[in-house]
C-alpha cells in the first residue's frame, strides 16, 4: 500500500504538471477537490478507487498512469504478482498487466468481499470493459440491473455508462477486470515515452 500511495502521489504530480495545471484548474478538470489533490500530492492523504477513476477520466488516462509504471510488451511479459491493494472502502485490487499503450488495455484482479457492493461512475466515451470471473458469483450492473455471473462467466459491455460490481454470497468473489481504452491523443504522449 505504501508503495502504491508513493507511486500514486509521484504519478499525479508529474501527470498534472506535464499538462500544465495548477491544483485549481486540476481540481476542475477531475472534480476532485483542491484540498485533496494537495493532500494525495504531498502523501497526506490516499486516495479511495473511486477518487483514483476521477483522476483517470478527468486526465484521460488509464488508472494504470496513477498507481504503475506504465509497461510496452514488446514481447513475452510476466507481471510481478504483489500482494492485492485495499483502498481505502473499497473493493481488493491488485494490477496483473499494466497499461499497455500499444493495446491500450489494462487488466486488474478485483476481490470482492461477501456483502460488498461496487459501483462505478461511466468511465470516458468509448472505453469497453471485459469482466471475467475467476472465483465465487458476483453480479454486474448494466442498464439498471444486476445480473448473475459465475466463475468461467465472461462480459464485455461499453462502460461510458454507469455500472457496478457485486457480491451478494457468503464467499469471496474474484474477477478479471481489463479496461480498453480508445486512442487519444495523450495516449500518443504516453506512447512516445514523454
Ligand atoms: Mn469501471
Amino acid at each position: 500500500m505504501q508503495m502504491t500511495e508513493t507511486k500514486i502521489r509521484i504519478n499525479l504530480k508529474a501527470v498534472r504538471t506535464r499538462a500544465g495545471l495548477s491544483l485549481s484548474q486540476a481540481a476542475e478538470l477531475t472534480g476532485v477537490s483542491k484540498a485533496m489533490l494537495g493532500q494525495i500530492e504531498r502523501g497526506e492523504s490516499s486516495p479511495t478507487l473511486a477518487t483514483l477513476w476521477k483522476l483517470a477520466k478527468g486526465f484521460h488516462l488509464p488508472l494504470t498512469a496513477f498507481i504503475e509504471d506504465l509497461v510496452q510488451t514488446t514481447g513475452i511479459f510476466t507481471p510481478a504478482r504483489p500482494d492485492p491493494v485495499r483502498f481505502q472502502g473499497s473493493i481488493g485490487f491488485h494490477t496483473i498487466f499494466p497499461f499497455d499503450p500499444v493495446f491500450g488495455s489494462e487488466t486488474f484482479l478485483m476481490t470482492l468481499d461477501p456483502g460488498q457492493t461496487h459501483v462505478s461512475n461511466p468511465h470516458d466515451a468509448g472505453v469497453v470493459e471485459d469482466v471475467f470471473v475467476t472465483r465465487g458469483e458476483i453480479e454486474v450492473l448494466l442498464d439498471g440491473n444486476w445480473k448473475v455471473f459465475r466463475c468461467g462467466d465472461g462480459i464485455r459491455f461499453p462502460a461510458d455508462q454507469p455500472h457496478g460490481y457485486r457480491n451478494m454470497t457468503d464467499d469471496p468473489a474474484q474477477f478479471h477486470n481489463t479496461m480498453h481504452y480508445p486512442r487519444t491523443a495523450l495516449f500518443e504522449e504516453i506512447s512516445d515515452g514523454s
